[in-house]
Parts: C-alpha cells; structure tokens; sequence
C-alpha cells in the first residue's frame, strides 16, 4: 500500500512516500533528513499529538484558560483527552507552564496552563 505524509518535525514539510507492507515501511522517499523517517513510523506505529485545548474557570477574571500537554499524548486518545478537560474547572490562579493535571489520563504527561491568569 502506497501512502503519503507530511512531516512536521520541521517547517520544510517534506511530503513522505511511504511503500507499506503489513504496516512496515519497505521504502521512501521525499525526506530530505533522517527524522523524516523516524516521523513516519511513528506515525505508523503510535502517531503522537500535543494537546491543546481550554478549561472553563471558576471565580476567575476570565472563563476560559488555554492548555496543552507537555509532551505528545497518543492519536488515539485525543478525544478522552476533550471528554477529560470538559469535567475540569480552574479556580486558582496560575501562570503559564503550571500544571493543571498531573499525569493527565495515566500517560505520564502533564496539562499545563498556556497563560497567566493574572494580569
Ligand atoms: S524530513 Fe527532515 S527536512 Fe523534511 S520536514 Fe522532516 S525534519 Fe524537516
């Protein structure tokens, strides 16, 4: 099976020609680095996504508060990831980079503000 991707470990934007066969890469072509390879099978095998989303606030100055995880979580669990900050309500005040869960969903990754909440 013939399969193309964009890589987006760097702004180029290599477009990936895969050749797969039983989900292994047999050839490609269009990466013009070795990441471009190692991105592909990740994709692949686990593709990975950083979170971004927002929580709604309590008793804060504003209703919404900007978030992502600090590391890329599974594809595949990007929509427990929106069930899971929907429950979420923020009432203390934070600055960017604290952690609004740790180990968020049990993948050993953290949600984190992406933004004061004082000004
Ligand atoms: S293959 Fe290399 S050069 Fe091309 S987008 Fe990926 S990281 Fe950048």
């Amino acid at each position: 099976m013939k399969k193309k991707i964009i890589c987006i470990e760097c702004p180029k934007g290599c477009v990936l020609s895969i050749d797969l066969q039983n989900d292994e890469i047999v050839s490609m072509s269009g990466n013009e680095c070795p990441k471009g390879q190692e991105y592909a099978l990740s994709e692949i095998k686990n593709p990975l996504r950083i979170f971004t989303s927002s929580v709604l606030t309590q008793g804060l100055s504003f209703k919404m508060m900007p978030v992502r995880t600090d590391k890329p979580i599974p594809k595949h669990k990007l929509f427990a990831a929106i069930k899971a900050v929907k429950k979420i309500r923020l009432c203390c005040p934070v600055n960017t980079g604290d952690v609004i869960v740790e180990n968020f969903l049990g993948l050993d990754v953290n949600l984190v503000a992406t933004r004061n909440s004082m000004n």
